[in-house]
């Protein structure tokens, strides 16, 4: 017997048009089982509310969170029937952000499945949802470096209210925490100093726009080394952000 969970990611990926010969591979499922439970059409999907269109909740610190990480390594595409597969990319490195992205993903949206794909040195975090659009109403063609990309005011207010847990979900993906040394002579003596500071990189001026708000409302100072590349380097200011953010693991 398949047990429930697998029947779930079985139906959510049928649901999204994936080929059954695909699923079958990589669930290690049989096709005949699949269609089986396709055609008995067992417990229909039940639609979850949306909370921008219907009555649904938000969870907002989470969904602070995860704007973040959407605007950092995530996308949405569109399947069959309308429903939205929303992807955070994460670095097979950090295995303790893959679980954390799942989470994220899991308490905006906790009525459906998060699955994780494999791809070829990073994991995607999956979920699908007809209402993806609707809390990413900036998702477009192209990549998001070649558009422009402006937040709604009810996602400028949720930010504000949790700017730490966005920051934590932009530098998370297209950020880091560096440790530079430096020598310097005392008293005669070469000592070794350790400089940490955040980076943050994209190539789009409004998420880095973005990044730089969110910074400014908790006022850390930052500066741009260069157009694409944030830095915050002040002792204080990494410290505040070890505070909520620190090194990936
Ligand atoms: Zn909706």
């Amino acid at each position: 017997m398949y047990d429930e969970q697998v029947r779930a990611i079985a139906r959510d990926a049928m649901t999204s048009g994936e080929s059954l010969n695909a699923i079958s591979k990589r669930l290690g499922v049989s096709r005949a089982a699949l269609r089986d439970w396709r055609d008995r059409g067992e417990r229909p999907a039940r639609p979850s509310e949306c909370p921008r269109c219907g009555s649904g909740s938000l969870d907002k610190p989470s969904y602070s969170h995860l704007l973040g990480l959407y605007l950092g390594d995530g996308c949405l595409s569109r399947h069959r029937r309308d429903v939205y597969a929303l992807r955070i990319a994460c670095d097979d490195v950090y295995p303790r952000l893959i679980d954390e992205a799942e989470a994220v993903v899991r308490t905006v949206h906790p009525s459906r499945p998060v699955h994780r794909v494999q791809a070829v040195g990073y994991t995607a975090v999956v979920s699908y949802w007809k209402h993806w659009p609707c809390l990413f109403p900036q998702h477009g063609p192209g990549p998001k470096h070649r558009r422009t990309i402006s937040l709604a005011d009810w996602q400028r207010e949720i930010v504000a209210d949790d700017p730490e847990l966005f920051l934590r979900g932009l530098f998370n993906s297209d950020g880091c925490r560096v440790a530079n040394w430096a020598t310097r002579t005392v008293a005669g003596q070469l000592k070794r100093y350790e400089y940490p500071r955040y980076m943050f990189s994209n190539e789009s001026p409004d998420i880095m726009r973005f990044c730089q708000w969110a910074l400014d409302l908790l006022t850390i100072p930052w500066r741009m080394p260069r157009p694409n590349a944030l830095s915050v380097a002040r002792r204080e200011a990494v410290t505040y952000l070890d505070t909520f953010i620190g090194p990936k693991s």
